[in-house]
């Protein structure tokens, strides 16, 4: 079975009854995404660009930027790549930067509120890709943990004034959906971006109050808790009421059973580490959309995660 997969990773993951979702891969650099395509990505779903700002020990210029994410687009030769500016704070700490201590990093300056408050971390970067972006590519740029409808509209305008600075083409500005809050306001932070990314290794943690990285919680932090599935249901809704795509780009979107959930829910995209795709790919197109839909129903009138994977095999 699992070579069966293997070999039709290369087809899209369409259910026996048409559903296509789109499946794309978790790619950081370059050179890693021949191999992406090959497991069968059909896009870069989320390119963390955290990792310029790690693994060198030093702020990349805006040149390095540029080169990098232009690498990006020529090595996808066409298909889709979201770019997610900077997204540090938290479990992600960059020493170089001397960000002030906090208490509470996961509840902090994180994500798009640094981003807010650093225009010299955020400007080089957005230039960085609207200038790779004027030479050709399919980019996206989304934002990660954005909580508010203000926040969106002040990355928008900035976006807006750099793009036109730069005179550089339009390009879809998303958001991750991984703070409660966004979820609950999906319909209101849906009029003013171009699609959502749920980013559910965050919404997990904030929804059930568990810290992602401890280890004595791994087990309780499951992103089927039905309280987790219930604010992606909202965040699907919140979408559809203004035309807006919804994809998925955490850890449950390279489970078989998590992403056939997923799909049921009404999510259009899953974006996950290369090597879950071929076998994501294999359950969606053994699968028959209504049943994903019923199975999606089921799984948001259950009491506990337990609940819910109990549902795997009974049916869909
Ligand atoms: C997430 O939170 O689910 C996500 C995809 O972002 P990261 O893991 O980089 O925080
Ligand atoms: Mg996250």
């Amino acid at each position: 079975k699992q070579a069966l997969a293997a070999q039709k990773r290369g087809e899209p993951a369409t259910t026996t009854d048409g559903h296509r979702v789109e499946i794309g891969a978790n790619v950081n650099r370059p050179d890693q995404v021949p191999m992406a395509i090959a497991e069968g990505g059909e896009s870069v779903g989320l390119m963390r660009t955290e990792f310029l700002f790690l693994e060198t020990g030093a702020t990349p210029t805006e040149e390095e930027q540029f080169a990098t994410y232009r690498g990006m687009i020529d090595a996808l030769a066409g298909r889709p790549l979201i770019i997610r500016a900077l997204d540090i704070g938290g479990d992600k700490q960059v020493a170089h930067l001397h960000l002030p201590h906090e208490e509470n990093p996961f509840l902090g300056v994180r994500g798009a509120r640094l981003l807010l408050r650093r225009p010299d971390l955020l400007h080089p970067q957005l230039r960085a890709i609207y200038r790779a972006a004027a030479q050709g590519g399919d980019v996206s740029i989304m934002f990660p943990m954005v909580t508010t409808v203000d926040e969106i509209l002040r990355l928008r305008q900035i976006c807006e004034e750099i793009r036109t600075t730069l005179n550089a083409p339009v390009l879809p500005l998303g958001i991750m959906i991984e703070v409660p809050a966004a979820a609950i306001q999906a319909d209101n932070l849906a009029q003013h971006c171009d699609f959502f990314s749920i980013g559910t290794n965050d919404l997990t943690q904030y929804t059930l109050a568990i810290d992602r990285q401890n280890p004595d919680l791994a087990a309780e932090a499951d992103s089927l808790h039905p309280a987790v599935l219930r604010l992606i249901a909202q965040t699907v809704a919140g979408a559809r009421k203004h035309g807006r795509w919804v994809g998925v780009c955490g850890g449950i979107a390279g489970d078989p059973f998590g992403a056939a959930l997923l799909a049921g829910l009404g999510v259009n995209e899953l974006s996950m580490t290369p090597r879950d795709i071929a076998a994501v790919k294999a359950r969606l197109r053994e699968a028959d959309f209504a049943a994903l839909q019923s199975l999606a129903a089921n799984a948001l009138a259950a009491a506990t995660a337990a609940q819910v994977r109990a549902l795997d095999g009974a049916g869909a």
